[in-house]
């Protein structure tokens, strides 16, 4: 009993039998909560699909945005075909579904008559796909009324306010508590059931923002803050958060118990399953996050709290990330080439680099750029690329080169207060040469940088020190 929000993941709505599952943990939870806040998110690969369209029509590209926006309705219009709904839903879904993609279309085509310039502004990307949550939310919201609830979709576009840095925006806290409070309390206190779109806010003067990539997993946060949330579950395709990506190395297994900190280095250095900056949120109100499997409930899942079970041996989890090294064969100053990093990574990603590890020796200087995967899939070549140019440009810094690295991350609470562990695992590594590397000062995670090609069988060998106690 108490206030739940539970955000359910592209992975999970995407089909008829992923969205029964949905509809009947909601009627169950609806039962045993005083309160509950629904989050959605586009089908999966819908966002990737729209980034795809919006690209297409900053180049002009009619045909090839026409056609990606008419695969994305036939999926939608498909689906709602098949799905449970009375006769009533199902015509106006199907009305939302052109109209919604129409607007975006009309967007398109303004888009693709003004283009001018190669890259598109992300700001422009940011105004089209948003489509993908605003139609995910009306296909929930209609099923739960079809099964009787009180149930109404919500645009985050009307109540997650953010500030201007398009495509990872960050939300102000005190403008989206008070339009929550404004608009979703009242339909809580009348026992309706909120279905809010993820992923999408927009700016105090209405432009649509997008909270970066997974980021319906911060709106789940940020509902759950604003709105006294007791416990946030987050529902996708596997288990609970495990050892490593399931999908790269089927041997993962799932951990039952984390804390936040451990959470956030995990995200931010590669487990896309959770935004990184949710845990900061749901940390400081001490809100416990589960992260649960649609097509498994019976399982528990992933708890992450503030006071998980202690493990003599601490490592939990291994991460993999690509980043991207500068060296030079001399040292000195680092002064100009950070300055020159901020510039090019400000221009490709939106901000600055918020980690960079880097290691000097008096005959060789290396410094490796940590590109979070709330960037997308595109942001470590996009960095590269500008990188690259600005090195070209500036002439004091030409002997700088540059190249992809991967970047290992273990995760355990006081990995780095343990010299033991970090003596196994470099005798783990064995033959694969580190780079660099970097002790993270709260002691939660050891990152190693590596060429880019020893990435997954360091993994796989760093894999078996953990221990995840499920
Ligand atoms: P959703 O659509 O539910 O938000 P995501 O694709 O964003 O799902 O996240 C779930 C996926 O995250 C899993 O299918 C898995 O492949 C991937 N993943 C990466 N690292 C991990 C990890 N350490 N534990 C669990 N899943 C992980
Ligand atoms: N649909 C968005 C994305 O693909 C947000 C999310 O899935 O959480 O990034
Ligand atoms: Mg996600």
């Amino acid at each position: 009993m108490g206030t739940l929000t539970m955000k359910f993941g592209g992975s999970t709505v995407g089909t008829t039998t992923a969205l029964s599952q949905v509809v009947s943990i909601i009627l169950q939870e609806y039962e045993r909560q005083d309160r509950l806040i629904v989050v959605a998110s586009a089908l999966e690969g819908v966002t990737d699909a729209l980034i795809e369209a919006a690209h297409l029509a900053g180049l002009s590209n009619r045909r090839g945005y026409r056609r990606i926006v008419a695969t994305v309705r036939t999926r939608h219009l498909s689906l709602v075909e098949k799905l449970p709904l009375n006769a009533n839903e199902r015509t106006s879904l199907n009305a939302d579904i052109d109209n919604l993609l129409f607007d975006m279309l009309d967007i398109c085509q303004s888009m693709s008559n003004t283009a001018t310039e190669e890259t598109v502004p992300q700001q422009t990307i940011d105004a089209v796909i948003g489509v993908g949550e605003q139609l995910a939310a009306r296909i929930i919201a209609a099923l739960i009324r079809t099964k009787g609830l009180r149930s109404t979709h919500i645009d985050a576009t009307e109540i997650i306010i953010t500030d201007d840095q398009f495509g990872n925006a960050r939300p102000l806290i005190d403008e989206t508590r008070s339009r929550l409070a404004a608009y979703v309390q009242p339909m809580l206190e009348r026992d309706i059931v909120p279905v809010i779109t993820g992923f999408i806010g927009s700016t105090r003067n209405g432009q649509p923002t997008t909270l970066g990539r997974g980021g319906s997993d911060y709106t789940a946060a940020l509902t759950a803050v604003c709105l006294g949330a007791d416990e946030v579950w987050m529902w996708t395709d596997v288990d609970g958060m495990m050892s490593t990506d399931p999908r790269e190395f089927p041997g993962a297994q799932v951990i039952a118990e984390l804390a936040y900190e451990e959470v956030a280095e995990l995200a931010y250095f590669g487990a896309r399953i959770v935004h990184a900056h949710m845990i900061g949120l749901l940390k400081e109100q001490q809100i416990p996050l589960r992260i649960r499997n649609v097509y498994r409930p019976q399982q528990p899942g992933t708890l992450i709290h503030t006071s998980p079970k202690k493990h003599a041996q601490a490592i939990k989890a291994v991460t993999s990330i690509q980043g991207i090294s500068l060296s030079t064969k001399r040292s000195g100053s680092l002064a100009t080439i950070y300055r020159v990093i901020d510039a090019a990574v400000q221009e490709s990603i939106g901000n600055t680099a918020d980690v960079t590890i880097s290691a000097q020796s008096s005959a060789h200087t290396f410094i490796c750029v940590v590109i979070p995967p709330v960037i997308g899939p595109e942001g470590a070549a996009n960095a590269q690329r500008k990188l690259r140019d600005h090195l070209e440009n500036h002439p004091a810094i030409t002997d700088w080169s540059i190249a992809p690295v991967g970047i290992i991350t273990i995760i355990g609470s006081g990995i780095s207060d343990q010299p033991h562990l970090i003596a196994r695992v470099f005798d783990t590594l064995n033959d694969i040469p580190v780079l660099a590397m970097s002790q993270g000062p709260d002691a939660h995670n050891l990152s190693l940088v590596i060429n880019v090609d020893d990435a997954p069988r360091a993994v796989e060998r760093l894999h078996t020190l953990t221990i995840t106690d499920a």
